[in-house]
């Protein structure tokens, strides 16, 4: 067999001398390309007037974050006075009347916001609506567009995949996120929106594990809301503990978004930090996974805090992976995905999803088209480790489940319908997502009022994907 010595003739000693100006050699990183290392860092949240006098000692402590966290209208206006501009205040205002999600956000984020520019801040933009941002929701679009409640069969319950199952034990969050897709549970009733209930109740997650016990495929168990940070210390062990008995159970994830909203509760909840690890520990005895599940959506998220947190879990031995969802004005940019990618690699949190975003009630603004995600992903792909780039998905309305969003049978950039089939979740059917009416052209948003033009559109794309 030919050695690769073999193929090449061999040069001179001479000619190997000369050869070094055509080896190339890559340029040194321009400005900005480590720009992941720098992380937030010192007493920032004393720049915000109502946290000027908050100690290092105080800011850090988890107790203090839940207590000090705004919730409503009247205590997010009375920190924005005099901090955020007057147009802001009332825009804002306006948001709250209109918005399906009630308002709920940590200290710790709204020291990360830019108030200077609070209205293109992409935290902001994830946490506050504003009145003159919100735009009309598509016409196909419905809560709960996942039909998690329709997967359901025993309450708070979802069993749509062949081996996992989606448990919520609760339907609270430290955060209410604008954009939630489980908006039609989470978080207390507002002008717009009646909520169905998930509390804390044993005797109902019970129900769920004798259901997870009677089901032999079912070997992964996503244990969502709500948030897991929201559960009582001796909850976290004992669904855990539970779980982990199940003889078909072979890993278990616990969702929380705590550690980008509020990293603290990882340096300073020992308890409930102890609960977690003695759940890995007890995976790791019983040859189980026991990972955490979190959800950064930009880089500014991820600070010094941020860093220390996932320091201990990680010393811990607690793997952590992240799922963001894609949305304009927050991360749909290639420059930005990239940063949020390597930035999460930097405290060792393993990029796993991003998510386009879902057809959620009210929240049309932060929706981006397919292509958008297409070409994000296109970017992001090369800069950095493989097992640290996510994978971009789509989870098909009406209960698809995710698909890789290249995967479409077809998308038409104009009508912005792209058609997905799930050959192993729900064989035979298909599943229509259709881009915001904001990132179409002005005649076939006109065309998407008109119910014969609708019909037709989804009819036509639905002839083209051959479904
Ligand atoms: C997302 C999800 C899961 C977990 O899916 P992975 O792709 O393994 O992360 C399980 N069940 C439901 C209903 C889900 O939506
Ligand atoms: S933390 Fe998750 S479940 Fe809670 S409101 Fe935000 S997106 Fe929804």
């Amino acid at each position: 067999m030919a050695t690769a010595e073999g193929l090449t003739p061999d040069p001179s000693p001479k000619a190997k001398a000369d050869a070094p100006q055509e080896r190339r050699q890559k340029p040194p990183a321009p400005a900005g390309a480590l720009a992941h290392r720098d992380l937030k860092g010192g007493e920032f949240w004393r720049e915000v007037p109502a946290f000027a006098n908050v100690s290092e000692e105080e800011f850090l402590d988890y107790k203090w974050q839940m207590k000090n966290s705004l919730y409503g209208e009247d205590k997010l206006m009375e920190l924005m006075d005099g901090l955020a501009p007057e147009s802001f205040i009332k825009d804002a205002q306006r948001g709250f009347k209109l918005a399906p999600m009630a308002v709920r956000v940590t200290p710790y984020l709204l020291s990360l916001i830019d108030w200077e520019n609070p209205f293109d801040d992409p935290i902001r933009t994830q946490f506050i609506p504003l009145g003159s941002r919100l735009t009309m929701d598509h016409p196909m679009l419905t809560l709960d567009s996942l039909h998690e409640q329709a997967d359901a069969p025993v309450e708070g319950l979802t069993h749509r995949y062949p081996d996992k199952a989606l448990f919520l034990p609760l339907d609270t969050c430290p955060v209410y996120c604008r954009f939630c897709t489980r908006s039609y549970a989470i978080g207390v009733d507002t002008d717009t929106v009646e909520k169905v209930k998930l509390k804390v109740s044993p005797k109902r997650w019970e129900k769920a594990f004798e259901y997870i016990a009677s089901r032999p495929e079912l070997e992964d168990i996503v244990i969502s809301g709500g948030d897991a940070y929201n559960l009582a210390f001796k909850h976290i062990e004992r669904i855990g503990t539970e779980l982990l008995e199940i003889d078909n159970i072979r890993r278990i994830r616990f969702a929380t978004k705590g550690l980008a909203v509020m990293p603290m509760k990882i340096l300073t909840d020992e308890r409930w930090l102890d609960a977690m690890t003695k759940v890995a520990e007890l995976g790791r005895k019983k040859h189980k996974q026991v990972v955490i599940h979190t959800h950064f959506n930009t880089p500014e998220e991820i600070t010094e805090i941020s860093q220390r947190a996932m320091n201990e879990l990680f010393e811990r031995g607690i793997w952590v992976r992240n799922q963001s969802v894609l949305q304009r004005g927050v991360n749909d940019d290639e420059e930005r995905m990239a940063l949020l990618v390597k930035r999460l690699g930097e405290i060792n949190v393993e990029p796993y999803y991003v998510y386009q975003h879902d057809m959620v009630q009210g929240v049309e603004d932060l929706r981006t088209s397919v292509l958008r995600n297409l070409t994000i992903e296109k970017y992001v792909r090369g800069v950095t480790a493989g097992f640290n780039t996510p994978t971009f998905v789509v989870d098909a309305p009406g209960g698809g489940g995710k698909r890789g969003v290249h995967s479409y049978e077809h998308y038409d950039r104009d009508t912005g319908i792209s058609v997905y089939t799930a050959p192993s979740v729900k064989p035979g059917e298909s599943f229509l997502y259709y881009d915001p009416l904001h990132s179409l052209d002005e005649e076939v948003r006109k065309a998407w009022m008109d119910p014969a033009a609708r019909e037709a559109m989804i009819a036509d794309a639905r002839r083209s994907a051959g479904v």
